[in-house]
Order: C-alpha cells, then sequence, then structure tokens
C-alpha cells in the first residue's frame, strides 16, 4: 500500500519528508493505524456492536513543537502544503479536503483543552490504500490528535482522542460516521480483534484464532457518492428509530422488529430493510464474538455470509464487482472461514477470515478471474491485527 514512498515504511517517509522540507531535526514521532472490520456494518452510529481490528497499515506524523501559533503541515503522499493558525479560528480550507482532518481534530483539541495554542511543524505520510474502506480518515484523526496531545502534554485518554477524531469527521469534514473507526485506531491490540459497544464504549478483545489469516482484498472500485450515500443511510437508521420510539436501533430487538415489520414496511419500505439489517447485524456480531470465543470458525463464517447479504439486499451498499470477490472468495474457503464486504460500502474491499494454508488458493482464484470479469485489477493483502496509537 506504499506505492508512493519505494519501500519506506510511514514513519520513514514521514522523518525523511521532514528533515527535507523543514530542514531541522523533528522532536516526535507517532503513528496510528487503519483498521479492517470483521462484522458489525453501519452498526456504530446505531449505538450498536462492531468487531474490528486495527491493521498493520497506518500513518505517521513526524514533527516538532515551533515558538509561535503556526501549524504548518506538508502531505508527503499528495505533496501538498497546510498552514493555520492556531490564535485564529480554525476553518476548513477553500481547497484541500485532507487538511480538514487535520485541521478539525486540532479545532476540536482547542475547544476541549483551551490551553494547547503551541505551533508545530508535521509531516505526514501514511499507507492505507486512501478512500477504500480501511480507514485512512480515522489513522489520520487519531495520529493528529496523539501528536497534539504529546505536543502539549494534554491530559486526553486515547478514547477521547478518537472522539475527537470522529467529531471532526462529523463536523469539519462533514461525513457523519460512527465512532469505529476512530475507536479501533486509538485502541487496536496485537493480534486480537475488538468487540466494540459503541454506546458504552466497552471493550472486549478476542484473539485471532492460531493458523488464521486476515485477508483484504480491494476492489479498486471508487465511488464519488459515498459521503451522500452514507449519511442518507444514517438519515434513514435515525427514521427507523423514531418509528419504534427507541434512541438508537441498537434498542429494538429482532423479536420487537419482526413484530413491527409488516407495519413500517407499509409506511416506508426502503426505511424497514435499512432497520432490518441495522436489527440483524447487531445480533450477528454478539454471535460472531461468541463463536470466535470457541474457535468455531465455521461459524464465523455463516454470518459473515449473512452480513455480506444483508448489506447487499436489505442495506444495498454493495456494488457488483465487490459481490463478485466475495463470491468467488467464499468458494475457496467453504466452511474454513468467512468473507464479506468492509466498511462504509460503495466500492472498498472485501475482508476474508481463512485458514493460513488457504491464503494462495484464494489469492489465485482472484487473480484468474476477477479482472476477466470486471476490467479491473484488484490488490491482494494479507494483514496481521495490530495495537492502536502509539508514540514511537
Ligand atoms: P477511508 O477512511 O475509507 O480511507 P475517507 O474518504 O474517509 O476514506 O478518507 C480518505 C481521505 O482522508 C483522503 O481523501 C484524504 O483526504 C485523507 N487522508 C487519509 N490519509 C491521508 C494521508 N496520508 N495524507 C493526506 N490525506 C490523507
Ligand atoms: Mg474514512
Amino acid at each position: 500500500m506504499n506505492s508512493q514512498h519505494s519501500g519506506l515504511s510511514p514513519q520513514q517517509a514521514a522523518q525523511k519528508a521532514f528533515v527535507d522540507q523543514f530542514e531541522y531535526q523533528p522532536q516526535l514521532l507517532v503513528y496510528a493505524p487503519g483498521r479492517v472490520n470483521i462484522i458489525g456494518e453501519h452498526t456504530d452510529y446505531n449505538d450498536g456492536f462492531v468487531m474490528p481490528c486495527a491493521i498493520d497499515y497506518g500513518t505517521a506524523i513526524s514533527g516538532a513543537k515551533r515558538t509561535d501559533s503556526l501549524f504548518r503541515v506538508y502531505a508527503v503522499d499528495l505533496q501538498q502544503w497546510d498552514e493555520f493558525d492556531l490564535n485564529k479560528p480554525i476553518e476548513p480550507h477553500p481547497e484541500y479536503k485532507w487538511t480538514g482532518y487535520v485541521r478539525g481534530v486540532v479545532k476540536y483539541i482547542q475547544q476541549k483543552c483551551p490551553e494547547f495554542k503551541c505551533g508545530a511543524d508535521l509531516a505526514i505520510s501514511g499507507n492505507v490504500p486512501l478512500s477504500s474502506g480501511l480507514s485512512s480518515s480515522a489513522a489520520l484523526e487519531v495520529a493528529t490528535g496523539k501528536f497534539c496531545q504529546v505536543l502539549g502534554n494534554l491530559a486526553l485518554t486515547n478514547v477521547e482522542i478518537a472522539l475527537i477524531g470522529q467529531q471532526a469527521e462529523n463536523r469539519f469534514v462533514g461525513c457523519q460516521c460512527g465512532n469505529m473507526d476512530q475507536l479501533i485506531s486509538a485502541l487496536g491490540q496485537k493480534d486480537h480483534l475488538l468487540k466494540i459497544d459503541c454506546r458504552t464504549l466497552e471493550t472486549e478483545p478476542t484473539p485471532v484464532p492460531h493458523g488464521v489469516a486476515v485477508i483484504i482484498v480491494n476492489s479498486n472500485v471508487k465511488h464519488d457518492l459515498v459521503d451522500g450515500e452514507y449519511n442518507s443511510r444514517r438519515q434513514q437508521c435515525e427514521q427507523a428509530a423514531a418509528f419504534f420510539g427507541v434512541k438508537a436501533l441498537r434498542d429494538v430487538s429482532i423479536e420487537q422488529f419482526q413484530q413491527r415489520e409488516s407495519e413500517l414496511t407499509a409506511l416506508d419500505a426502503v426505511v424497514a430493510k435499512r432497520a432490518r439489517h441495522i436489527v440483524t447485524e447487531n445480533q450477528r456480531v454478539l454471535n460472531a464474538a461468541v463463536a470466535l470465543k470457541k474457535g468455531d470458525l465455521q461459524q464465523v463464517g455463516v454470518l459473515m455470509g449473512q452480513s455480506h447479504v444483508s448489506m447487499r439486499d436489505d442495506f444495498e451498499i454493495t456494488v457488483p464487482e465487490v459481490d463478485y470477490l466475495v463470491a468467488l472468495a467464499q468458494e475457496v474457503i467453504g466452511d474454513s472461514g468467512g468473507a464479506r464486504m468492509t466498511g462504509g460500502g460503495f466500492g472498498g474491499c472485501i475482508v476474508a477470515l481463512a485458514p493460513e494454508e488457504k491464503i494462495e488458493s484464494v489469492r489465485k482464484k482472484i487473480a484468474d478471474h476477477y479482472e476477466k470479469h470486471t476490467g479491473l485489477k484488484e490488490t491482494f493483502y494479507v494483514c496481521h491485527a495490530s495495537a492502536g496509537v502509539s508514540v514511537l
């Protein structure tokens, strides 16, 4: 995922760029990972359950304190600059979207910690593929938050940093995402999946079973409408919650849903389908966590398959290329694991859990068929569940 820097890690690339661009030595290096969600899609903003892991791809920031109140930021991968002043109101950049993730985090850190006034020079570099469902945005937000926390010696926990990242994305960038991406980037644990209760923020780690690979395949389908579609799904979920008279769909059990499903369908068939996805998906996450603890990968695979069908038919966030990738992976994996789309949808990646000895046959199956069938070349990754944000 690091094509831009010819073999340098994000940490190395950020440090090298810092010295090249600012012509002095950096004093701080932070790193935050992207993530892959194993099960529980679009449930986070419904106060529900998710089960992601942080991955071994992420974003690094190399930086140093300035004596004034300027933030000067160099995005290594885009070769673009940003500059803003902490003593003035922080507004969106007129042109560069990426700056919103940095400016937004700094703005909301300042709101929470008004003592944060010191300027800094930053070089940012990452190797999470952008806009592919692996959350490069959260990696950037959490890395920025950690950078400010350490630089300013601020009393902020990693959970608070994550929530500030979400706030920046919701209010500053304008994507109404939930809290999963930032929480897992902040709290990930090496070799573990993390079940997160997105209402209480309770987390429960479960080891990735020994000999099981986390495979990610990028369809390389990209759509422009993702933020709009995302925000409309969120609205539909809120409509459904209002119908049931609850704060969020998390509060509706499958039985309660079924009792009033036809009534809701008569009112708004699309909203009913959206709600069915969320209500059933929440239960699938809970069931998957139990199955995983027992080492029952077959059952986890069944649940991943059901999750995919629900995203495809009820939530309507998959695309044919992604459906096809899932089918190819499932054909090889059989009942030894599972596969599903991962991330917000409308393109992006699939995730599969499979015995390590099946990695090469999954790779080959997809290489043999995907491009022929779709005209697109996939990107195949075997990744490892990784630790969350760190100061190096
Ligand atoms: P995802 O989070 O799934 O990768 P998003 O659309 O939410 O997709 O976020 C992608 C955006 O985040 C990019 O278009 C860019 O603006 C910003 N971004 C992420 N990583 C970096 C980086 N290393 N340097 C600059 N901008 C980045
Ligand atoms: Mg994102």
